[in-house]
């Protein structure tokens, strides 16, 4: 694992130390370690069962670690009652109180907390105001989309103003257009709040668009935490590197400094301080390639798709090596077929 800048190290608002969970033989965290800084907004991403969920759980106390702990501003709360935790959460399935109006639903943890009515008016004002609901208050849960559905949640997850947001895929049930839009809501209100966060998702897009930094979580473990290029364009292995993006992978030997030996007998020039030797995975992206230049790999093109500002193109190479290429969308589609000459730079290339 690999700690990335920005980690806040020293003003961690949020910190899990060595949080493990079992259930049954199933390991859904195997002794997980991060902090979140005060405003930081950090994703977890993963696959399904990776243990996101769970993590999640542990720290808004719904589900008790077997090692580990869990502390907020320095105060350890592992064996506190969710109640007590000012957390204010948002879940993918809205579970608003469908009987309740918008306004009574929002009002919810406020009522909890013996607020008097004036101020409870007021702050359901604000809050509904927040996410572009004011209007909205009499209306049940049913009467609304999906979209305003989640933005009451959200309402209502921060109006009692927690000292920590989770959020677990809260828009998985919304179309992409919508996703969008409400990726970018969150993020303005979470910086304009100021709001301690940790946002869940499997689908790396959202973490790139959301983040302060991701941590991407894999078997209950976290493969690295980084800012959101870093994790892009340094993945700390294999999983990464595959997980988030589109990739070529490939391992070699330093063969020398900058020179990377593939199994095939060909050699790589890359920018990178392995000592020779060294095992070593190999990162190409595929917008990274360009016509000619450095590191050239030629091939056939065995597949071709226009995805409207670029084409993408799957290579079968001398060799016996595949590889993704991502050209920009000018003049027709490249056939199939056709042999083209790629190439890409040193620097563009990373090494792990
Ligand atoms: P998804 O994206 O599908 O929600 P996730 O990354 O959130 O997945 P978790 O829900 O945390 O994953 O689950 C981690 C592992 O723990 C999975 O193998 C899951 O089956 C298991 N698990 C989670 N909760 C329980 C439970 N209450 N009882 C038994 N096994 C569980």
């Amino acid at each position: 694992m690999r700690t990335g800048k920005g980690s806040g190290e020293g003003s961690a608002e949020l910190l899990i130390e060595g949080v493990a969970k079992r259930f049954g033989d199933v390991v859904a965290l195997d002794h997980v370690s991060l902090q979140v800084a005060q405003g930081e907004l950090l994703t977890i991403l993963g696959p399904s069962g990776s243990g996101k969920t769970t993590l999640l759980k542990v720290v808004a106390g719904f589900e008790t670690p077997d090692a580990g702990r869990v502390t907020v501003g320095g105060a350890d709360i592992t064996s506190l009652p969710p109640a007590r935790r000012d957390i204010g959460m948002v879940f993918q399935n809205y579970a608003l109180f469908p009987h309740l109006s918008v306004k009574a639903n929002v009002a919810f943890p406020l009522e909890m907390r013996n607020v008097g009515k004036a101020e409870i008016d007021r702050r359901v004002g604000e809050a509904l105001a927040m996410v572009e609901l004011a209007g909205y208050e009499a209306r049940l849960p049913k009467q609304l989309s999906g979209g305003q559905q989640q933005r009451v949640a959200l309402a209502r997850a921060i109006v009692f103003n927690p000292r920590l947001l989770l959020l677990d895929e809260p828009f998985g049930a919304l179309d992409r257009k919508l996703r969008e839009t409400m990726q970018l809501e969150v993020r303005r209100l979470q910086r304009r709040l100021g709001l301690t966060t940790i946002f869940i998702t499997h689908d790396q897009e959202e973490a790139l668009v959301l983040s302060d930094r991701i941590a991407v979580m894999n078997k209950g473990a976290i493969q690295q935490i980084a800012t959101t290029t870093e994790i892009y364009e340094r993945p700390a292995n294999d999983f990464v590197a595959d997980f988030v993006g589109e990739s070529n992978i490939l391992h070699g030997t330093m063969s020398a400094p900058g020179l990377v030996a593939l199994p095939d007998g060909r050699k790589l020039m890359v920018d990178s301080e392995a000592a020779p030797g060294a095992r070593v995975g190999v990162l190409m992206r595929p917008e990274r390639f360009a016509p000619g230049g450095i590191n050239e790999f030629t091939g056939e093109i065995v597949e071709a798709v226009y995805l409207g500002t670029s084409f993408k193109l799957r290579l079968a190479c001398e060799g016996g090596q595949e590889l993704l290429v991502r050209q920009p969308a000018r003049g027709p589609l490249p056939a199939a077929g056709t042999t083209i000459t790629v190439g890409i730079d040193p620097e563009a290339i990373h090494v792990f």
